[in-house]
């Protein structure tokens, strides 16, 4: 298992982390097979979604904070169970198509680490499946 490092730099960020899993791919010669890009922080999470318009990722944010404000009626202590939630919501990994060296992602779609309790300095697993 291989990891990236990801500085978060708000509380909350959608942060495109597409070219360090491309790079991780190529300086490892993968060429063909499933890459599992994966969060193990109860805080952050993976998704995919478009890269091109910086207001879909506004948008999304805005969404989950609507839904799940930071201050609301919550026990846990450490008073960041809105991050918590969110996190479920979106979900600890992604796994990615690999062929001819290349994530398979759609045209617009990019790969994102999800912060919601930053910032922080976080790592992202990268797991090879050959196939
Ligand atoms: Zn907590």
């Amino acid at each position: 298992m291989d990891s990236i490092t990801v500085k978060t730099r708000t509380r909350q960020c959608l942060m495109d982390i597409t070219s360090e899993v491309q790079q991780y791919l190529k300086s490892h010669n993968l060429i063909s097979g499933i890459v599992t890009i994966y969060c193990p922080h109860t805080t952050g999470g993976i998704t995919i979604n478009e890269g091109a318009d910086p207001d879909v990722m506004r948008d999304i944010l805005a969404f989950l904070e609507k839904m799940v404000p930071h201050r609301g009626d919550y026990r846990h202590a450490e008073g960041n169970s809105d991050a918590h939630i969110k996190t479920s919501i979106i979900g600890p990994s992604v796994q990615v198509i690999v062929e001819d060296g290349r994530l398979m992602l759609g045209t617009w779609q990019k790969i994102f680490f999800a912060e919601f309790d930053g910032p922080r300095s976080r790592k992202v697993w990268l797991k090879w499946l050959q196939g």
